[in-house]
């Protein structure tokens, strides 16, 4: 066994405190609980069993009966895909792999009388359980912040994002098919970081295409708080001017400063501020313009979900700065937590598919951490996406990702690495194709497959 002065060398003080009980005590249990059974964590669940040839007791946390995936919504938003694509079960992971699945929602994690052990309480309805465990796994996804409306939220129509699929992914596609023929579809886009970099120019193409085919009368307003396109630049320009120069418009830079809901119906107002950036990023409003919409489609800022506030893991943008090795928290005290998928604050984006590869990294450092063993050092990671710019044309993005030291600042952080040139940034695909649109759907099955079965 490793000694405990090298141990500390090679780990770091914050590490060591969630190991030493582990290194020490002989028979130690080898206890996780994921919170949240969405992309990163049923992923971090399952590979931790198999991982540790089922040597790890891994127990799930997550309210829902089945999860519903937010990859592949946008076209469930058009119709084009019944709701039911979208479903997950978790079947698999408990009878594939043993995982322990525990109905209802992490309310509190707790250092307990358990020498290295965290005392985890979930609530189902009336009902509240407490189980031990050595490591702990958040995986809660993100919360909204709430909308800045000028109307009373008494009266006003929920506004919908549809940026967590579920009921709003249905309501958006039933506001969206009985627009009025020459209405309005507004839609807006946070600042980054937000959920899937690509997703909302997604679905501007894809919304866009359903009103050029279904309501050629009607026009769609994406307001994009951002200074330009975040992701697949190429191919969403290309779609915004040659596809739908006629019934979408662009415009960057507009940041929501409110809205106001119709009551009892899917549209309102929604007012900007139109800003200008300097060289630092500083912001200056240089105007405002407000927009009527017959469907409002307003996705606000977000954060990490709601526990990882409740225990103080998240810094001043709202997510959780983590060890990019093994994705524990840095925070002070925070030991033996670990935060993935998109609550986690690192450079990786937060998408679906990265959240999987972050559990993993994350699942093969516990593994190593109870057999005292440090992380690797820099792991890689890999993501792609395809991306539906129409009803039949699909196009897609990829990158590798390193956990790499800055050489100017000596900051760690992962680096999207081009794979043929070695040159830094992701890959998009040249044009959009019906073949990439048919394996799109192998895409998704078999991502889905490596998270849920
Ligand atoms: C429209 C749209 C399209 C997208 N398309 C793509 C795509 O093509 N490719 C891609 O890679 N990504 C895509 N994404 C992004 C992807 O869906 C997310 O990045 C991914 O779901 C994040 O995974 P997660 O596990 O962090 O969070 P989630 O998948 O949201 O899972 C979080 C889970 O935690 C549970 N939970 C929360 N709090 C608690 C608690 N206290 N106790 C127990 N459980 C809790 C929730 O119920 C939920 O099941 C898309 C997103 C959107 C909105």
């Amino acid at each position: 066994m490793m000694n405990r002065r090298k141990l500390i060398g090679t780990l770091g003080a914050a590490s060591l405190a969630g190991l030493w009980p582990l290194a020490c005590r002989a028979a130690t249990p080898r206890r996780v609980i994921v919170v949240g059974a969405g992309m990163a964590g049923a992923t971090a669940a399952k590979y931790l069993r198999l991982w540790s040839d089922r040597g790890i007791d891994v127990t799930l946390v997550e309210p829902a009966a089945q999860y519903t995936s937010n990859i592949m919504s946008n076209l469930v938003v058009t119709g084009q895909y019944p709701p039911s694509i979208l479903s997950q079960g978790y079947t698999s992971l408990s009878r594939k792999y043993g995982i322990t699945l525990l109905q209802g929602s992490v309310t509190a994690v707790e250092p307990g009388g358990e020498l290295g052990a965290w005392k985890v309480t979930v609530r189902n309805g009336q009902k509240t359980v407490t189980r031990w465990c050595e490591r702990v796994v958040l995986a809660p996804g993100i919360q909204f912040d709430p909308v800045p409306s000028t109307a009373d939220p008494a009266v006003a129509a929920p506004i919908l994002h549809a940026w967590q699929a579920g009921a709003q992914t249905t309501q958006l596609r039933d506001a969206l098919a009985r627009m009025p023929a020459t209405g309005t579809f507004v839609m807006s886009i946070p600042k980054a970081p937000y959920r899937c970099p690509p997703g909302p120019y997604e679905r501007a193409c894809v919304v866009a295409d359903y009103l050029r085919r279904n309501k050629p009368g009607a026009q769609l307003v994406v307001l994009d708080a951002n200074p330009d396109i975040m992701a697949e630049k190429e191919n969403f320009s290309r779609a915004f001017q040659q596809l739908y120069g006629s019934n979408l418009s662009y415009r960057p830079n507009h940041v929501v400063r409110s809205v106001a809901a119709t009551a009892g119906q899917a549209g309102g107002t929604v007012t900007v501020d139109i800003v200008v950036r300097d060289a630092a990023g500083a912001e200056t409003v240089t105007g405002s313009e407000t927009f009527s919409a017959q469907v409002l489609n307003v996705i606000p800022p977000h954060r990490a979900g709601a526990i990882v506030h409740t225990l103080g893991l998240a810094d001043a943008t709202g997510f959780a700065p983590v060890d990019g090795r093994s994705f524990e928290s840095t925070v002070p005290g925070r030991a033996g937590i670990h935060v993935i998928g998109d609550a986690s604050k690192t450079t990786l984006p937060k998408a679906g598919h990265v959240g999987n590869q972050g559990a993993k990294i994350c699942a093969d450092a516990i593994v190593r951490a109870f057999s005292a063993q440090p992380p690797v050092p820099a792991p890689t990671a890999n993501s792609a996406c395809f991306s539906p710019v129409s009803n039949q044309l699909a196009s897609w993005l990829t990158a590798v990702y390193q956990y790499r030291q800055d050489p100017a600042t000596g900051a760690w952080r992962y680096v999207a690495l081009d794979q043929v040139t070695g040159a830094t940034g992701a890959t998009e695909a040249q044009v959009p194709s019906t073949r990439q649109f048919s394996m799109m759907r192998t895409w998704y099955g078999t991502l889905m497959s490596d998270s849920f079965a």
